[in-house]
């Protein structure tokens, strides 16, 4: 059976927090946000400002509040961290904001689910460093301006296309993640191996590596539930056998895709010839929300060519044929 904690949406564990890179140079993979970030936070540093605000954005687990907390580090600030649903009335975020101090780091997740009066609040605080609130009721309702610290809003986001075009302007340094290589989730299994104390063979960290979905998240728990069975069924050693034995055992393919996505192109497949079929009857027939298969299960599927996005619905490719062991069907071949 699938195992749900593979998901890459399901939150952080402090599991996870064990191997999060603390610094630029120690995160690995995202090369050219990694080295324009570096060139804004040693800018800001030196003339003694806020860094502009920066927004994250790509599927979950890949990195988003890792390098979030990596550039309040850098700039050596405080961070604070919040999401979009947790603040329910701008009075909570205003609370948040008065409490700043000078340059800290303000990190929103799921920015993109704020409440439409907590974003009005905010539209000010970012562009001014202003706060207009109202006080009382009524008609003896009144404005008060508050000046706020000037400090750096790092917004994530696993849906860009749900942002206010206001609130996307307001981001000077929009950064887009993009799932990591087989060599960098090599090297990121690699770490996080050595830093378990469960040493990794070239071929073992591979094979982790090429189906870990190309989020460092699942690299990680993949890795952990390798290492169990390395330490329970070999000498601790992560090798390729070993590898591939739990990772099977897991659900997990030669793709790295587990039972979800093989349900959801086996669904197009099966119940609609290889599509196009529209997401809302492909959210209804699997029960998963909508936002879960376009946030979570897409992403990945589209970025290795096996569905396509038409506008009359979802496609299969002839890979995802060939994946499931189906014949490609005529329409469709060549
Ligand atoms: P997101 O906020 O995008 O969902 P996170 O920042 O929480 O993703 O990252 C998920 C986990 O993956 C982290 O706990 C960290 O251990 C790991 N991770 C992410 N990016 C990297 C990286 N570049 N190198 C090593 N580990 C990483």
């Amino acid at each position: 059976a699938p195992d749900p904690t593979l998901r890459p949406d399901r939150q952080p564990e402090d599991k996870d927090r064990a191997l999060r890179p603390q610094a630029l140079a120690e995160f690995i993979g995202q090369e050219d946000a990694r080295a324009n970030l570096a060139v804004f936070i040693e800018s800001a540093r030196r003339r003694g400002e806020a860094m502009d605000h920066v927004l994250f954005h790509g599927p979950p687990g890949l990195g988003k509040t890792t390098l979030a907390q990596i550039v309040s580090r850098e700039l050596g600030v405080n961070f604070r961290m919040t999401s979009g649903p947790v603040l329910a009335k701008a009075g909570d975020l205003a609370a948040i904001l008065t409490n700043l101090e000078a340059r800290d780091v303000l990190f929103i997740d799921e920015i993109h689910r704020l409440n439409p009066a907590v974003e009005e609040v905010l539209y000010p605080a970012l562009e001014d460093f202003e706060l207009d609130l109202v006080i009382g009721e009524g008609p003896a309702a009144r404005t008060v301006r508050i000046e706020l610290q000037p400090f750096t809003l790092v917004g994530a986001t696993t849906r860009m296309g749900l942002l206010t075009t206001p609130l996307r302007d307001r981001f000077g340094i929009p950064v887009r993640l993009q799932f990591y290589t087989v060599a960098e989730l090599h090297d990121i299994v690699t770490r996080g191996a050595r830093l378990m104390g469960a040493p990794a063979t070239e071929a073992g960290a591979h094979e982790i590596a090429r189906r870990a979905r190309g989020t460092p998240r699942i690299a990680g728990r993949l890795l952990r539930r390798v290492v169990d069975f390395a330490v329970v069924e070999g000498d601790g050693t992560v090798t390729e056998q070993i590898a591939d034995r739990a990772l099977t055992r897991l659900g997990v393919d030669g793709l790295g895709l587990d039972g979800a996505d093989r349900r959801y192109l086996r669904l197009i497949a099966e119940s609609y010839g290889g599509g196009p079929v529209g997401i809302e009857t492909l959210s209804a027939a699997l029960s998963e929300s909508r936002d879960a298969l376009e946030e979570v299960i897409e992403p990945f599927l589209l970025q290795q060519g096996l569905i396509q996005r038409t506008p009359r619905g979802r496609m299969l490719a002839e890979g995802a044929w060939r994946h499931l062991g189906l014949a490609v069907p005529k329409s469709q071949g060549g």
